[in-house]
């Protein structure tokens, strides 16, 4: 699945609406429509790139540059000093739902761990 058939490239194209919290040269972030903690915001590369398990050496930067854009996401809304979380699920045991590789951010309350 790629382009016109996936849902996050909907979201990068603007034919989905979202609730943005970046929109960069390369990645933006919005805020989960079913969000799992007080804040929950997913970064995501505007190329498509189906998961962590397809992504490229040629990706390194990008990959590096969305957990750093995670980073400051989670100072500017508050979270940074309690801590956070940033998940990325990968396939079908993973749990991944969309297959658009994207980083969670989840804050705001304790985190429970193992995930589920
Ligand atoms: P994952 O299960 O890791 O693939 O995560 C996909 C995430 O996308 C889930 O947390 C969903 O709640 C979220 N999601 C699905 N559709 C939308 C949407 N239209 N806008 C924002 N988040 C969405
Ligand atoms: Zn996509």
């Amino acid at each position: 699945m790629s382009g016109s058939d996936c849902l996050f490239c909907k979201i990068v194209e603007g034919a989905i609406p979202a609730e943005l919290v970046h929109e960069g040269e390369r990645l933006i972030a919005f805020r989960d429509i079913q969000p799992r903690a007080p804040l929950h915001v997913l970064v995501i590369p505007r190329e498509h790139i189906a998961s962590l398990g397809t992504a490229e050496a040629s990706h390194r930067d990008l990959l590096g540059e969305a957990l750093l854009l995670a980073a400051d996401i989670a100072r500017a809304e508050g979270v940074a000093d309690d801590g956070y979380r940033t998940v990325i699920n990968t396939g079908g045991d993973g749990g991944q739902t969309v297959h658009h590789l994207h980083v969670h951010l989840l804050g705001g309350r304790a985190l429970g761990w193992p995930p589920g």
